[in-house]
């Protein structure tokens, strides 16, 4: 097992925000990711598991403990219309293999950048349902997600394919791969975020540092050059106390901040 020290975290998320980690280990299997999780249980390490850090701003003092980047990739399809899939598997390679085999209902999911571990984690949302519709079991080591059993329907996929592009050329118009998805829920009752920070708080395209709630996108906030997590959560503030002095409410955060802010 390759354990690293003090290895910086941004290139491991889609922002490109992140300081170090104490400890980092690259899993490429499920033999390794066991292994690795056990490492950290023996040597009594927090662990932070990274899929494709799409959804996580990582503080820029870094991570404490064990930091594991999973990679482990593989997908196989049981039963006829099973797939067990690894958790670091990417989630465009597995709508890919699922369509190939004709196997249909996550194209749904295309343009999101996740893997498969970080889809079940933080049960993502796509066009129309969530992805626990689609899964029939999960194997775990504690907390962690090893594998994941899902129940797809057997179809003609041509059509299926076609959706999944069209969602990705739609998608990419609007959505930066350098950022971490939307930023706050879509408030109960109430118009999307994004539509409230565009066109009640006229926002889009502001700055704090590099970091900028995206022109295209009023939930989205990119990184536009060297942002630092600093810049990134100072927007996020200024987004929540002007809806609190001109709504009363807060949003609710969608991404997930990791270490000390
Ligand atoms: C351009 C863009 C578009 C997006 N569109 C959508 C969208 O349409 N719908 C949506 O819901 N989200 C969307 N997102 C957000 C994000 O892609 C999802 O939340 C995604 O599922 C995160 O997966 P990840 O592999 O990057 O997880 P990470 O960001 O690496 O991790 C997220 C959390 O899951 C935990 N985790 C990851 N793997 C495991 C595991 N194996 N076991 C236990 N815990 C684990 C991590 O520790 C962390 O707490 C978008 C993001 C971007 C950048």
């Amino acid at each position: 097992m390759d354990i690293q020290q003090n290895i910086p975290l941004a290139p491991y998320t889609t922002v490109k925000i992140g300081g170090p980690a104490d400890f980092f280990i690259h899993v490429h299997n499920s033999k390794e990711f066991i292994e690795a999780l056990e490492y950290g249980q023996k040597n009594n390490l927090p662990v932070t598991i990274l899929g494709n850090g799409s959804n996580v701003l990582i503080s820029d003092s870094g991570l404490r403990g064990l930091v594991i980047k999973n990679d482990s990739e593989k997908m196989e399809i049981f039963d006829e219309n099973k797939i067990k899939v690894s958790s670091g598997t990417q989630l465009a390679h597995l709508i890919n293999y699922s369509l190939d085999h004709n196997l249909l209902g996550l194209e749904e999911f295309a343009y999101i950048p996740s893997t498969v571990g970080g889809a079940v984690a933080g049960n993502i949302h796509g066009i129309r349902s969530h992805f626990s519709d689609y899964v029939d079991s999960i194997e775990k080591y504690n907390d962690f997600i090893i594998s994941v059993n899902l129940k797809l329907t057997p179809g003609d996929s041509t059509q299926a394919k076609i959706e999944a592009q069209e969602i990705i050329q739609k998608k990419s118009q609007i959505q930066s791969m350098l950022s971490l998805g939307s930023i706050f829920k879509n408030p109960e009752g109430k118009d999307p975020a994004g539509m409230i920070i565009d066109q009640q708080l006229h926002l889009k395209g502001y700055s704090v540092g590099d970091a900028q709630i995206s022109p295209t996108h009023g939930n989205f906030i990119v990184n536009t050059g060297h942002a630092t997590a600093k810049d990134y959560l100072a927007l996020i503030n200024l987004v929540q106390s002007q809806m609190q002095t001109k709504f009363g409410f807060q949003f609710e955060l969608e991404i997930k901040l990791l270490g000390e802010f």
